[in-house]
């Protein structure tokens, strides 16, 4: 009688949770460590998104609302797609979730069949293959390489589809690696799915957060027909440093929406009634905490990505985007420090964590066990410390 479900068994930690969990317990033993494994903000939430929350909670708007969300935070969402994307959606084919992990799983549960087959490019943030296989799907993952700074290419999309195929996942700008695709490579990309009838989950989470000048490019935005195709999947947490109010986004055809809304109104109902209010008065405030933000992440990154370069054997490419870098660590496999070996990405990860007090996450969580996931989501005088420390880490290492 007490034994797991084989749906629960089969189920992975994540492990970027899993680093978060290890470096705050370090932490609380009184080391010193830093955490680059955390994917959030080190920003705290706007003062005017906090004073939104307090407010609705005297104000007694402390009730359910309606399973797919505020009507009033579906038009904001909508008006914020149509400003920041040029794509428009009805409030009908938008739903409000708890975060945007949640409004991926809720669609998948509602796309896929027992057997049906997802396309997942690596790197990939680790949850996407767990959530297709908790919803009944089969993940098929395509490997990318370095040398295409792991972009996915449509002939390589071409090749993985089979009759089961249903859906292409495509994280633009990526976690882990920070890239972004352009806009031809995305229409390329998007084609093929049109071609051979396959629905585009595009997780944009990080679409506020890209550098150098370089404009986003929703999958949605290309055409009416790639739109009819197009799940956007979004959310406050990462453009509004609001990750602990879980609050995030779909939008998709009406059907599939109107599904959605179903779905939910039997698994969670609305969201926080509050955490809504609070999404809402960041999607219509100016646009400074986020401008700021970018800022201080596209300096971090050239700090980081600079710092990283200097160590002998790494290979990083520059993110476009998001805050993580993912270099290629694989040059350290098989060197030593003492009686200390790396064997692969999980060892170096604990040999930095022990020895430099910094936290990463390996690779393979992500598909990609020659590299490491840093974030760089943390104070530039923590980055300067930790930076230096991963320097004389790796120097070690013989
Ligand atoms: N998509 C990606 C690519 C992410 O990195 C994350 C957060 N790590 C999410 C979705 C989930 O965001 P939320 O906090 O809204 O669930």
């Amino acid at each position: 009688m007490k034994s797991f479900s084989r749906k629960a068994s089969a189920i992975h930690e994540s492990s970027t949770l899993a680093v978060s969990a290890l470096a705050n317990r370090l932490k609380a033993e009184g080391k010193d460590v830093i955490n680059f494994g955390t994917g959030e903000p080190d920003f705290d939430t706007p003062e005017n998104i906090k004073n939104a929350a307090i407010d609705a909670i005297h104000a007694g708007k402390t009730k359910y609302t309606p399973a797919s969300g505020l009507p009033a935070l579906k038009a904001a969402v909508c008006k914020r797609l149509e400003a920041d994307i040029g794509v428009h959606y009805e409030p009908s084919e938008i739903v409000i979730a708890s975060g945007a992990k949640h409004s991926i799983y809720i669609a998948l549960c509602c796309l896929l069949d027992e057997g049906d087959e997802v396309i997942v490019p690596a790197p990939y943030w680790v949850t996407y293959t767990e959530s297709v296989a908790m919803a009944g799907g089969t993940p098929v993952v395509i490997a990318t390489t370095p040398e295409q700074h792991f972009k996915l290419t449509p002939e390589a999309l071409e090749a993985a589809i089979t009759p089961k195929t249903k859906l292409l996942i495509l994280n633009n700008p990526s976690n882990p690696t920070g890239m972004c695709y352009d806009e031809g490579e995305l229409r390329a990309i998007c084609d093929v799915c049109v071609k051979h009838d396959l629905w585009i989950m595009s997780d944009e989470i990080y679409y506020k957060l890209v550098y150098d000048g370089r404009k986003f490019v929703s999958a949605a935005a290309l055409s009416e027909e790639i739109k009819a195709h197009t799940i956007i999947v979004n959310g406050v947490s990462k453009s509004y440093a609001m990750t602990g109010w879980r609050i995030g986004y779909l939008a998709a055809p009406l059907w599939l929406a109107k599904a959605c809304n179903k779905f939910q109104g039997q698994f969670t109902s609305g969201p926080s009634s509050i955490s809504q209010r609070a999404a809402l008065c960041a999607l219509v405030s100016d646009k400074q905490f986020t401008e700021e933000m970018t800022v201080a992440f596209r300096r971090r990154r050239d700090f980081v990505t600079e710092g990283l370069k200097k160590i002998p054997g790494i290979k990083l490419h520059k993110p476009d985007g998001a805050f993580y870098v993912f270099p290629d660590v694989s040059a350290y496999y098989g060197k030593s420090d003492g009686d200390i070996t790396i064997g692969n990405d999980n060892d170096l990860c604990m040999y930095l964590l022990n020895v430099a007090h910094v936290a990463t996450v390996a690779g393979t969580g992500f598909g990609e066990p020659n590299c490491i996931r840093l974030s760089y989501a943390t104070s530039d005088e923590n980055l300067r410390t930790a930076i230096r420390s991963l320097q004389e880490s790796f120097a070690r290492l013989k």
